[in-house]
């Protein structure tokens, strides 16, 4: 079976708001074995709206739409569907009486304009919408299955979990197989080094298929699982992420919406650490990120962002003499920072970054993307990396932070 997804908006095609909800709904689509045909992007124009959904009708048996089901008068995706359906709009007073308790509910009166998010085409019904005012739609139009979700992406998924997914399973020939899929994040080699680790688990014709792809500073190794039943599918690809596992050992750093502080974070909670930071080319981007999990100040005390000599004089005390001898970019430095911040915030780890993230301030002996990790540790002896990161500055910066995070998961690992 087939799907078309359509988006409609100003804003899409103007090129103001990249269209998500498309990208989030196809994927989802294959879960149920069902592939998208067509993304349909289309102005907030209500011929244009009524010429698309009757396209999108002829060509496949669900059509699923996002946006224009707000109460303003740019928001025409109701009376378009109507329009294509040929009937008229009727008011739902179920919706109606919805939208009224969602308003007292925030303390605030409706405003006259909201009734028309509780119209609908006659013969069409309503999908409660408890994220916003807006009900979604489910429409029939020959035998093609309609519905509409508002474009706001959490309203769009909420409407999608809570009534589009259930329909689905309920759907007997929705799809002939079904299609699972799941992203190992992995972090310290490059692509071809995993490809040669993988081998033949690569290989084109296999199912689960596997395949990787670089995003981030991350390479995904992807997994695609497609069998005629959901548990089959399922247990196929829950077998082939554990072979991955097994074979790619710490490259991994976790799966699908699992992030690398988050794991760094998870690894110090349980075993009761603590970590700060000493900062000088990513300026506090290690902090950022690892205060990105909320709950993080269980483990992760602080640092001091020490961008200038100055600053990793006075406030880290790295001597003048070591600072002019070796650069700040040395191996001496960034050890100094580490030992120096961890011993201030009396902790059990401290990462600490130095280096030249361009696009100037290069030298032939100290290059555009040189970097010092160093990571100081409570009961072992500081351990420095030395790397040349590729790329501009926005990537040097990125890629150290996330370097630092993963010497010390590496070494948590490890204890
Ligand atoms: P609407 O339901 O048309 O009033 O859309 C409300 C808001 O949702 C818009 O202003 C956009 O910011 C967002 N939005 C609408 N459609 C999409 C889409 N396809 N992808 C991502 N965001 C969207
Ligand atoms: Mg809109």
């Amino acid at each position: 079976m087939q799907a078309v997804i359509l988006s409609i908006g100003d804003e899409l095609v103007l090129g103001q708001t990249v269209d998500t909800n498309a990208a989030w709904l196809s994927a989802r689509l294959v879960e149920w074995g069902i592939m998208t045909r067509w993304h349909l992007t289309v102005a907030d124009d209500q011929a244009a709206i009524t010429d698309a959904i009757l396209d999108a009708a002829s060509e496949a048996r669900l059509v699923l739409i996002t946006g224009g089901l707000g109460p303003t008068d740019d928001d025409l995706t109701r009376q378009a569907l109507a329009a294509a359906m040929n009937v008229p709009l009727v008011l739902d007073a179920e919706s109606l009486s919805h939208i009224e308790t969602f308003f007292r509910g925030r303390g605030r009166p409706m405003a006259e304009r909201n009734k028309v998010q509780a119209l609908l085409p006659r013969g069409a019904r309503a999908l409660r919408n408890e994220a916003g005012t807006a009900p979604g739609i489910e429409a029939h139009i020959g035998a093609t299955r309609v519905f509409v979700m508002p474009g706001v992406p959490g309203e769009m998924i909420h409407l999608f979990d809570r009534h589009i997914a259930p329909a689905l399973d309920a759907w007997p020939d929705a799809g002939d197989s079904v299609i699972l899929t799941a992203t190992l994040h992995c972090l310290g080699r490059g692509e071809s080094d995993i490809a040669q680790i993988l081998g033949d688990r690569m290989a084109r014709d296999r199912n689960p298929l596997v395949g990787t792809t670089v995003a981030n500073g991350f390479i995904g190794v992807r997994v695609r699982s497609q069998f005629p039943t959901r548990a089959q599918a399922a247990d196929e690809l829950e077998a082939a992420i554990a072979d991955l596992r097994q074979a790619l050992g710490p490259l991994v750093v976790g799966r699908d919406h699992e992030s690398l502080p988050q794991i760094v974070g998870d690894l110090l909670r349980s075993r009761n650490k603590t970590l700060a930071t000493a900062e000088s080319c990513t300026a506090g981007l290690i902090g950022k990120y690892l205060t990105d999990p909320p709950g993080s100040s269980a483990y992760y005390l602080g640092g001091n962002i020490v961008y200038s000599n100055a600053a990793k004089h006075r406030d880290l005390d790295v001597p003048l003499d070591m600072l002019e001898q070796h650069g700040a970019v040395s191996e001496p430095v960034a050890k100094a920072l580490a030992e120096n911040v961890r011993a201030k915030f009396d902790v059990d780890y401290a990462l600490a970054v130095t280096g030249i993230a361009g696009p100037t301030g290069g030298t032939p002996d100290k290059p555009v993307g040189l970097v010092y990790l160093a990571l100081a540790d409570r009961r072992q002896p500081t351990l420095i990396h030395r790397v040349i990161f590729p790329g501009d500055r926005d990537m040097v910066r990125d890629r150290t932070a996330k370097a630092a995070l993963n010497m010390l998961r590496l070494r948590l690992l490890d204890s």
